[in-house]
């Protein structure tokens, strides 16, 4: 009897030993969303309902770095992702700013000591410019996501032209700087298209090689388990701070990623890593699409 007790707790602790190594490693269930603010008012500009969840104990953190930013204009105009010699990545939050959705966001990333990168609509950034300017505080980096979110490949040279100069002056009126870099509306834009908008605005076009399909809404488990999953060193993590449940996903995902190694920098100091390495044979960059 005695050793049957025995062995049975071992199991039991051998068992309760591979959770908790689950656990440290990060999962996608740990970290609970907060209720939907379903009896409040949901279509508020200032709904008190939406509230960044306390954190519990340490959360790990990525770590200082000083790195470049200054990429070179090289060949290449578009990227989904770049060649890098360590477990670099950039995560990047389109559509917004979003007056709740963001700043909760910011806190996540803050606690962490992560730097995005933002590509922002500009209708947004008229509307929220005080949202914008946190998030150049905080030390992100702000792309081009065009005005009013149209697809480029069906517009004129003339409109296009006109998206970028009103996105770009919203943020400069809004922060001070500029935007550094361009993602195309539903990453559609023609390579006529990318050829001309790099030679007059100099951005360089990013695309991405992570995309969990966040904006079909899946829950926050999802979004979080496809983005682990996928992600790579060089990535480029596609996600939007518009969706609540994006942000809901957040926590778990950037502590699974940190757990796994990775160090987040914006999408210039990625590039700027790949100009560094250019020379290196195996170092070439896979095509954009
Ligand atoms: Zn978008």
């Amino acid at each position: 009897m005695r050793t049957a007790l025995k062995s049975h707790m071992k199991r039991l602790i051998a068992g309760l030993g591979l959770v908790l190594l689950a656990a440290s490693l990060g999962s996608c269930g740990s970290t609970q969303s907060p209720p939907p603010p379903s009896s409040g008012p949901v279509k508020t500009t200032n709904n008190a309902a939406y509230r960044t969840p306390a954190l519990h104990g340490p959360v790990p953190r990525n770590p200082n770095m000083s790195l470049r930013a200054d990429f070179a204009q090289g060949p290449r105009l578009s990227f989904s992702r770049v060649a890098v010699r360590d477990k670099y990545i950039a995560i990047t939050f389109d559509d917004g700013p979003h007056p709740q959705n963001t700043p909760r966001l910011l806190d996540m990333l803050r606690a962490r000591n992560i730097k995005a990168t933002f590509y922002v609509v500009g209708s947004n950034v008229d509307a929220y410019p005080q949202v914008l300017r946190r998030v150049v505080a905080e030390g992100h980096e702000i792309g081009n996501h065009s005005y009013t979110h149209r697809l480029f490949s069906k517009m004129s040279d003339a409109d296009i032209r006109q998206e970028l100069a009103r996105t770009r002056d919203a943020v400069v009126r809004a922060t001070g700087v500029q935007p550094r870099t361009l993602r195309p509306p539903f990453g559609g834009m023609l390579p006529r298209q990318r050829e001309w908008v790099n030679a007059e605005f100099a951005y360089p076009i990013i695309l991405w090689s992570v995309d969990p399909f966040d904006w079909k809404r899946p829950g926050p488990n999802v979004v979080c388990s496809r983005i682990l999953s996928a992600t790579t060193a060089g990535s480029i993590v596609l996600a939007h701070d518009l969706h609540r449940q994006t942000v809901d996903a957040m926590p778990a995902t950037l502590d699974g990623l940190l757990q796994r190694g990775f160090k987040f920098v914006t999408v210039s100091q990625l590039l700027a890593m790949q100009a560094e390495s250019a020379t290196a044979p195996a170092a070439a960059e896979m095509a954009a699409h």
